[in-house]
């Protein structure tokens, strides 16, 4: 019927699918892209709403219409709650229904997707922004609770940054902070999380951390990209940039905010060095002072416990 409805309100238009089981329809989303899903409430090997969730975390971009019976409207409206973008009663279906009810899915879920897009990412580089990276580190903590392993936070501020807006303008620096925000994730795993705070100031989430030593590693890979030159528009450019470890072990030791606050701090370490360098969080716990037997060479070095209310850094 639905097949019969679509075809002749968009003849042109549609490709049209069927798969008889949430389990098909997994199948059908892995093998190809559609424009739209129209879900049945009613599949056979679905419970609730489950089905939908399954379909949004297999195609999180993928418009769904929920299709339910007129006399379970409030099941049309949770669905609609839990991110379906409109519904449709399977027993008042006609073309024009359908086919409103697909391109509003359409163009609303693609305004959904903007919007995420603005709330989670820092528009000049592409980076997560700080309240998304703060999401990501509180997940992986909730993580580290079920199992073993240390997750890292770098805290990264660029040296003689402010001279490069003051001398050139500020659409060179950002061309500078774009081409960094892309350094920075070139010396990361695709799944480490790598953020823009705002300003020169950047932010990265290593998990499943082995040793500190990787994170030295990493440290001093993206000391190494960011102060590759970079030329625009016949200008040469260097920057530097003070780079602050904290790393949180099983068991957990910190939350979010003091993890953030410690290796803000040990930025603020390395910020004192004439250079680039890295300071890693020298607190009480294991992980922390096992940094002690490797980070005295070339420019990472280790910071001195440190103390309460820091100033902010420029
Ligand atoms: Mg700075």
């Amino acid at each position: 019927m639905i097949d019969r409805a679509i075809h002749q309100v968009m003849p042109e238009a549609c490709d049209v699918q069927r798969a008889e089981t949430l389990a098909g329809t997994l199948r059908l989303l892995s093998q190809h892209h559609f424009d739209v899903a129209l879900l049945d409430r009613s599949l056979p090997d679905v419970v609730g709403n489950s089905g939908l969730q399954s379909i949004q975390n297999m195609a999180p971009d993928l418009p769904v219409v929920f299709l339910t019976a007129y006399k379970s409207e409030n099941a049309a409206l949770e669905a609609i709650e839990q991110g379906a973008q409109d519904y449709l009663f399977k027993d008042k279906i006609d073309g024009p229904a359908i086919k409103r009810a697909i391109q509003f899915a359409i163009i609303r879920k693609h305004f959904e997707s903007t919007l995420q897009m603005q709330a989670n990412f820092d528009p000049l580089t592409g980076l997560a922004n700080r309240m998304s990276f703060e999401g990501r580190l509180e997940m992986a903590l909730e993580r580290m609770k079920r199992r073993e392993g240390s997750i890292g936070v770098l805290f990264l501020d660029l040296n003689r940054f402010k001279p490069v807006n003051d001398t050139y303008g500020h659409a060179m620096g950002d061309r500078l902070l774009v081409e960094i925000g892309s350094r920075i994730k070139s010396c990361l795993r695709p799944y480490d999380a790598a953020a823009r705070f705002g300003g020169d100031e950047f932010a990265v989430l290593i998990e499943d951390i082995a040793a500190p030593e990787q994170c030295a590693g990493i440290a001093r890979k993206m000391i190494n990209a960011i102060e590759q030159p970079f030329a625009s528009s016949g200008i040469d450019l260097k920057v530097g940039v003070s780079i602050g470890v904290a790393i949180c072990g099983a068991p957990l030791t910190c939350g979010r905010e003091e993890l953030i606050r410690r290796a803000d701090a040990a930025m603020y370490a390395a910020k004192a060095m004439p250079e680039s360098a890295c300071r890693f969080w020298d607190g009480s716990s294991p992980v922390a002072s096992q940094a002690l037997k490797f980070e005295t060479r070339d420019k990472i070095g280790l910071i001195s416990p440190m103390s309460s209310g820091l100033a902010r850094h420029p």
